[in-house]
């Protein structure tokens, strides 16, 4: 089967859209460096503007930057990326952007920069590119503080939100877990630990015991983990700890699980007389449950299919993303339609180059499809 004509003008791209990505990835956007981020968005304004003939909305929420370009029509697809990494700031130095044998390498390639840049080429070859709203967030790596209420706020006036995430080794991400963060205090009381332990209420004892109780929580068959991750006790090796805490990270499939673990956490009590427990946290994102995805997953197949591209699968995935929140919101939700490749978050990342121009057509494909009138009923 010849390729498509949408296919084949994509290709031709390619160079094209890796000098965005480099430029994008040589810009970096740690999510915690606000100046840096305010020429990440500047760039990728101009990138909008260049790529799309319009000029984006910067929508600053205590001080951060995201970028907005609002489709016109009624009810249009929102397009979810973000900007920020979770590299800090020099890390190009030692690890510049580059190709090498049909591989992009650098910080962030995979972890969004790639999927942005298929999603604006994506946009860009739509025959209606007004009917899609493109939402550009910058904290996503942190949990969304400022991003989640504009995601959300995107999400109700759209008929479904498409994820540019990466793909879980080329598929798609029909489902992700929920996730809860917390940190755990305990309080007791510093004493000499020579001269007069007695005295004191040991933190770190507490903490302990705490610890072992609390990854009990966890209910391995229905995907339910509960993880202790950093922890800190003490001042100094000869005193008895007056303070302790640990860090928890929560995944959970489903609500119900995640409010279980809730409140099995915010009732524990200490085992030591004079300790003092104090928890901080909760839920951070929702379950992104597979019944948000499921008819957008079986388009986006019969997309690949029209495109001529290899078989697509879906995939549950333990991590989050802003998807979370709109999946939770009732609308049809995809994710992973980004970039594919691997090792998200980890040194050597790297994104398929020849896969770019393929999944921008993927993305633009789904998109017109879910225009057209008849789709929504059955995507609902
Ligand atoms: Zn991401």
């Amino acid at each position: 089967m010849a390729e498509p004509a949408l296919l084949v003008g994509l290709r031709r791209l390619e160079d094209s859209m890796l000098a965005a990505l480099e430029d994008l990835v040589m810009t970096e956007t740690p999510s915690d460096d606000l100046g840096r981020m305010h020429s990440g968005i500047r760039l990728l304004g101009g990138l909008v503007n260049r790529l799309l003939g319009e000029t984006p909305e910067t929508v600053v929420v205590e001080g951060r930057p995201h970028l907005r370009l609002r489709g016109s029509g009624d009810r249009p697809v929102l397009v979810l990326c973000h900007l920020d990494t979770v590299w800090p700031a020099g890390t190009t130095g030692r690890w510049p952007f580059a190709v090498v044998d049909g591989r992009a390498i650098g910080p962030g390639v995979f972890d969004m920069k790639a999927g942005l840049v298929q999603a604006l080429y994506a946009i860009s070859a739509l025959s209606r590119p007004d009917d899609v709203t493109l939402l550009v967030t910058t904290d996503e790596e942190i949990g969304s503080p400022t991003g989640q209420a504009l995601v959300e706020h995107e999400a109700r006036r759209s008929r479904a939100v498409l994820v540019p995430e990466p793909s879980a080794a080329g598929a798609l991400k029909t489902a992700r877990k929920g996730i809860s963060m917390y940190r755990l205090h305990v309080q007791g009381r510093a004493a000499h630990a020579g001269l007069e332990p007695e005295r004191g209420v040991n933190a770190l004892v507490e903490l302990a015991q705490q610890v072992s109780r609390l990854a009990s929580l966890g209910h391995a068959s229905v995907g339910t983990t509960v993880t202790p991750t950093t922890a800190t006790a003490g001042t100094t090796s000869n005193t008895v700890p007056a303070s302790a805490e640990v860090a928890i990270d929560v995944r959970a499939t489903t609500r119900a699980e995640q409010e279980r673990v809730h409140a099995k956490l915010a009732d524990l009590a200490p085992s030591i007389d004079g300790a003092v427990l104090r928890l901080e946290g909760g839920i951070n994102r929702p379950p992104f449950e597979s019944s948000a995805s499921s008819g957008l997953m079986v388009l986006a197949a019969r997309c690949a299919a029209e495109l001529g591209l290899a078989p697509l699968g879906g995939a549950s995935v333990g991590g989050g993303s802003d998807g979370n929140f709109t999946a939770a919101l009732g609308v049809p939700t995809l994710d992973g339609l980004g970039a594919v490749g691997d090792n998200a978050h980890a040194e050597g990342e790297y994104t398929l180059t020849a896969a770019m121009p393929e999944r921008a057509a993927l993305l633009c494909t789904l998109i017109d499809h879910l225009k057209e009138p008849d789709h929504e009923a059955e995507d609902r």
